[in-house]
């Protein structure tokens, strides 16, 4: 069975950047790229993409999957020490039947806190989108603790 997907008349996530304005920035490496959530699951909740158009994670090549996971562990480190949560929520959905609304590969990095109920399921309806100015004042705590690269 074909996956079927969300069919928007342009992607939202091929055109994030630094302009874009809703989508604060925390960090854009060769082939990734990693932004808030406007639907911010928990206070740091980003999203991490292929910069390249990948529906899902059959479009991946082998190159994009590592350095994507590479970079969802970075982001959580720094996600850590930005906003000590109690746990990490990682996760990505493939197809409308999983829950994909937004028809190019993204994964979730959502952090719990004490007092969240445990496995939670994450429906972006339920979340009020947050104004950019706010986003982007969280972008920076998160950027703040992002590990400098070996040179
Ligand atoms: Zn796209």
């Amino acid at each position: 069975m074909p996956i079927e997907l969300p069919q928007p008349e342009r992607c939202a996530f091929c055109h994030v950047d630094a302009t874009s304005r809703w989508a604060a920035i925390v960090e854009e490496l060769d082939s990734t790229c990693a932004f808030l959530n406007p639907r911010q699951y928990g206070m740091g909740a980003l999203l991490v993409i292929p910069k390249r158009h990948a529906p899902t994670v059959l479009d991946l090549e082998g190159a994009e999957a590592e350095a994507l996971i590479h970079h969802v562990r970075r982001l959580s480190a720094a996600l850590m020490k930005a906003f000590d949560p109690a746990g990490l929520n990682i996760f990505q959905n493939n197809g409308i039947s999983a829950g994909q609304t937004v028809p190019h590969y993204h994964v979730h990095i959502v952090p719990s806190y004490p007092g969240d109920p445990p496995g939670r399921v994450f429906q972006g309806a339920d979340f009020e989108r947050t104004p950019k100015e706010e986003l982007e004042r969280t972008a920076e705590r998160i950027i703040a603790q992002l590990a400098p690269f070996k040179a």
